[in-house]
């Protein structure tokens, strides 16, 4: 039996392990000592991430559809028929008829295919990825105060904070190595502070649980800045040396004293004021959040308000401090990084700004480069349905279980004259393709992961890509040969990997050696630099650090008499995302395998519900029948539902309501009904 070190497909945690090949087939893995985040452990996702590589559905080629059904074709048949679609499709109806979603699933060198494919072969900046469903919200609103939208902080430094406060988060079920982090300050000492409308594992560590009620973050955080300068406890010097706009802040968020903040979130105005004071009085404090706090139409507000938070105590620019947005999937950091947004290329440079598009455009041997912003996931989606985009490709991406409200989703994708999927599975969105592409997976290709700490690593070939697939990077470049683009001719990932470097200034000192053996944390200007376990040390990225006040806004939409329920979603530990991996592996199937909706049981009783009882709920979008768990977890009002089951896919009733800026929907918050199933 051999061995081949490689990252984690799953979480953004980013854990290294040795993937066990024998007689060309992987058969386990087993954890590495002496990798920075790992440390010799693994989640139960780690110990079996290989069960899904061979599993019996696994595309074995390329289909196409004929008389309506999907059959196997040739590759050349295949690929032919696809790019002689997508060409046409833009001399019809022009370049922005097309939309291209790349993948956090794929490495950083097929996202930097995909963009680099649609804005030179096509023209167009149509190109997004799930982040805008995950961390939009935190590029915007970091971007904006701090002028850099990751986690500021490596995950290791969170063990020697003196408090962390977690906010929507469910840390150990979904970043299992973030919360063993955690659990180390809390077993040093460390103070932790929770804000979640759930009671979840990290509550039974915490000094104090906040259970404000769903999307009432900003009034929640508002309230607690009020008490710090209320009592004097902000820091003085960094505002002072640091930041701008303080008086805006002040003024921003006077009228949400204590009582104020109570009578919003739910949460007593002492707890509020003692959450406050442990917090600004730690030595060092760190906040820790995920899509709970971005999933939401004020999501950027939420991120603004957290960044406010920390500059206000001065717990930014220091190790075991900053905001630390957790990023979901396996390699959601490194596609953002490398450009597979609609308005930015590599490390965040601007399709607007005529230098960049200049750079890349010689750098790529085009004439000119297009220069106004793309359509994100959501608004392609309703583009679709209305029958403006022609054509889609979509790389590894799931929208027919991840979208809100997902009959838009399907109304969209029937509407096109081509839809091209490229995956390891024919997924619920590859079963509406005209053409399906057979991708290979993270143990049959090499290539990066950017983990949510910004750790840019290793993914490295363990076997040939099974039955007739190919790695996507091989299938963007044959795509791109094909339609009339020579600029992507590459011997092997580690060429690609070069040239995006080349292109990017936080990735410019990376090369494939000084990843050897654990990675290395961006920004790394240079071939000596020794990478950055924290940002913003002498100076924010935008300079000074900018106090964005902002007032609270109800969630879209809230119970009535009809809808008397808020509904909240989410994610539970032995599934990933829309379940395409993790519902094949059969250990993590086995530990959950059916869908259910948590409900409180004051709720449960008021509709003769018991636990394990079929339920049905609705929302103003759909209804879906699944099992009730009934759980003093969730508050009296609230349900919770995971999104991982197709048989009950939760995203028929998320509400679309976008945030304004990130275009990130509301998953988070909406007016539900349960009732018995007769
Ligand atoms: Fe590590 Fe996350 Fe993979 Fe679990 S799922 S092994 S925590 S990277």
């Amino acid at each position: 039996m051999g061995g081949v070190l490689t990252t984690c497909p799953y979480c953004g945690c980013g854990c290294n392990f040795v993937l066990q090949v024998l007689e060309g087939r992987v058969v386990g893995t087993s954890p590495v000592q002496g990798h920075p985040v790992s440390r010799g452990s693994m989640c139960v996702k780690g110990w079996n991430a290989h069960e899904f590589v061979h599993a019996p559905d696994r595309l074995a080629g390329p289909l196409m559809r004929r008389n309506g059904s999907l059959v196997p074709a040739a590759w050349d048949e295949a690929m032919a028929s696809a790019a002689d679609g997508l060409r046409q499709t833009v001399a019809r109806h022009g370049p922005d008829s097309v939309v291209f979603f790349s993948s956090a699933k794929c490495t950083n060198e097929e996202n930097y295919l995909m963009m680099k494919l649609a804005r030179t072969a096509f023209g167009t900046n149509n190109v997004d990825h799930c982040a805008r469903l995950c961390h939009s919200s935190s590029v915007v609103g970091l971007a904006e105060t701090f002028g850099s939208g990751a986690m500021t902080n490596s995950i290791d430094e969170l063990a020697q904070a003196r408090c962390i406060f977690v906010i929507g988060s469910n840390t150990t079920e979904q970043h299992p190595q973030v919360a063993s982090r955690i659990m180390a300050s809390v077993h040093g000492g460390g103070a932790l502070i929770v804000a979640d409308p759930r009671s979840i594992r990290l509550t039974q560590f915490a000094k104090i649980h906040m259970r404000h009620r769903p999307g009432t973050d900003v009034a929640l955080i508002n309230s607690m800045m009020h008490v710090i300068m209320a009592e004097g406890l902000e820091d003085r010097d960094f505002i002072a040396a640091r930041t701008e706009n303080v008086d805006a802040l002040k003024r921003g968020v006077a009228a949400y004293g204590p009582q104020r903040g109570q009578a919003i979130t739910g949460v007593p105005a002492e707890v509020i004021v003692q959450a406050a004071r442990m917090f600004a009085q730690a030595e060092t404090a760190a906040i820790v959040y995920a899509m709970g706090i971005t999933q939401h139409i004020t999501g950027v507000d939420n991120v603004r308000s957290l960044a406010n938070l920390s500059m206000l105590t001065g717990n930014i620019g220091k190790p075991s401090t900053g905001v630390n947005p957790l990023r979901g999937q396996n390699n959601v950091q490194g596609s953002c990084d490398m450009g597979a947004l609609p308005d930015v290329y590599t490390g965040y440079q601007k399709v607007k700004d005529p230098a960049a598009r200049e750079k890349f455009a010689r750098a790529w041997g085009v004439s000119r480069l297009p220069d106004s912003p793309g359509l994100t996931v959501v608004e392609a989606m309703h583009a679709a349905a209305e029958g403006r985009i022609k054509a889609m490709y979509i790389m590894g991406e799931n929208p027919m279980m991840s979208d809100p409200e997902l009959r838009l989703a399907e109304k969209a994708l029937q509407s096109l004259d081509l839809l091209i999927v490229q995956d390891i599975f024919l997924t619920e969105t590859a079963r509406l393709a005209h053409i399906v592409l057979a991708g290979a997976s993270f143990a049959e290709k090499d290539g990066t992961f950017t983990n949510t700490e910004r750790r840019v690593q290793r993914v490295r070939k363990a076997i040939e890509p099974i039955g007739d697939t190919r790695a996507d990077w091989q299938i963007l470049c044959d795509m791109a040969h094909r339609c009339g683009y020579a600029g992507m001719n590459y011997s092997s990932p580690e060429d690609i990997f070069n040239e995006l470097a080349a292109l990017t200034p936080t990735y410019r000192g990376m090369s494939y050696p000084r990843l050897e053996p654990w990675g290395l944390l961006w920004p790394c200007p240079a071939a000596d630099h020794p990478g950055t376990p924290y940002l913003h040390k002498d100076t924010f990225a935008r300079g000074k650090g900018h106090f964005s006040p902002v007032e609270f806004r109800s969630p879209d939409e809230m119970p009535d008499e009809q809808y008397d329920l808020i509904l909240t979603t989410g994610r539970i530990y032995f599934h990933w995302h829309t379940g395409s991996m993790t519902r094949r592996t059969s250990p993590l199937n086995r530990e959950s395998p059916v869908a259910f909706v948590e409900i409180s049981p004051e709720d449960a009783s008021a509709r003769g519900v018991r636990s394990g009882a079929n339920v049905r709920v609705s929302t103003r979008r759909g209804t879906i029948e699944l099992v009730a768990r009934v759980t003093k977890d969730v508050a009296p009002g609230v349900v919770f539902i995971p999104f991982h089951f197709y048989e009950a896919a939760a995203n028929l009733l998320t509400n679309p309501a976008l945030d304004p800026e990130a275009k990130i929907p509301e998953y988070k918050v909406c007016a539900a009904r349960l009732e018995a199933c007769p």
